[in-house]
């Protein structure tokens, strides 16, 4: 099946806009399915994101009339994934490419490495805010797991270290300024770093910083109350949001990403539940549910939501997972 990325169009008229969170919603909106990659008109910049959560980010610091194309579109699971050639062909196109890095993307890291370019800007997410693949702190195997899964990604070592940088909102505001720098420098490299342009570029960095730190208080006072809750999640990518904000993962359904639990691991899950009283399962909406149900059923827990990539919007999909965890702990507020 031929992927199509996903390019986000960005109206000239956004261009000094610098407004706020209406006008970036609007901007935003603009997710239109044509094939990316072709700037506007000569103001702009190609950039290139990996994975959805990563475009709201390159957009509201792009400057108007560039495209910022998703490589993998809405709907796959970040683990995996394989990149057709035509989504890898615009990477060579691009201007700037921002991508996650410790192996998730494999086939990214070794076109960019084989194809240097001086007048392109690589933004490895992980490198930008220092964690690096040696990192055990945040090992992927922490929670019971002895499984080692990280060959999944072929041709790559990121040691077990948890790739979901984006799904931590103070990791997200530390990529910006690394981001914003490198659309600066982009803008320099062609030729268009006009006072403007660099003075809509720090505006644009300084709203996106105030915007992340309000999510993130929503976070932290949202989720305060509910310190040490136990959760059950499909995947491993919310060890980092748990840490973050003191939420407990008791369980995850897919201890090895790319494959279904075996009995064993089912059997495992539903103990892991009853014995920490988890009451929710959090599918995600990447796979198939089905095994999940069957362990919710079997434990005495509810279903809920959270998903870890959505579609490109990162504000909405963090503020909507917010609300799912807050379901869950209104769910074992009750049965306790
Ligand atoms: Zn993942």
């Amino acid at each position: 099946m031929k992927i199509r990325p996903l390019a986000l169009g960005l109206p000239a008229a956004a261009a000094a806009a610098v407004v706020a969170v209406v006008a970036v919603v609007a901007l935003v909106a603009v997710l239109v399915s044509r094939p990316g990659g072709v700037p506007a008109d000569g103001a702009g910049l190609r950039i290139v994101v990996s994975i959805p959560p990563l475009a709201e980010l390159a957009t509201r610091l792009a400057p108007p009339g560039s495209s910022v194309t998703v490589l993998m579109p809405p709907g796959r699971s970040e683990h995996g994934h394989e990149f057709t050639p035509g989504d890898l062909a615009h990477l060579a196109r691009a201007d700037v490419v921002v991508y996650v890095g410790l192996g998730l993307e494999p086939q990214v890291e070794k076109f960019l490495a084989q194809r240097p370019d001086k007048r392109r800007r690589d933004v490895c997410f992980a490198t930008a805010v220092g964690i690096l693949p040696t990192d055990h702190n945040h090992n992927h195997h922490n929670h019971d797991h002895d499984h080692d899964h990280d060959h999944d990604h072929e041709g790559c070592d990121h040691g077990g270290v948890d790739p979901h940088l984006w799904l931590d909102p103070i990791l997200i505001r530390r990529l910006v300024p690394v981001l914003s720098g490198a659309v600066g420098a982009a803008l320099k490299t062609s030729g268009r770093d006009t006072p403007e342009a660099i003075g809509a570029l720090i505006q644009a960095e300084e709203d996106l910083d105030r915007d992340i730190a309000a999510l993130d208080d929503e976070f932290r006072s949202a989720l305060e109350p509910l310190r040490g809750i136990p959760i059950v999640t499909h995947h491993n990518a919310w060890g980092r949001l748990a840490d973050r904000y003191g939420l407990r993962i008791a369980a995850v359904i897919r201890p090895i990403e790319t494959a279904e639990p075996t009995p064993g691991q089912v059997a495992q899950a539903v103990k892991a539940i009853r014995e920490q009283g988890a009451t929710t399962i959090f599918v995600e909406p990447q796979f198939d549910a089905a095994s999940a149900r069957r362990i919710a059923a079997s434990a005495g827990a509810s279903v809920g939501i959270l998903d870890p990539i959505g579609d490109g919007r990162w504000f909405d999909l963090m503020r909507t997972n917010l609300t799912s965890l807050l379901g869950a702990s209104r769910e074992n507020a009750a049965k306790q």
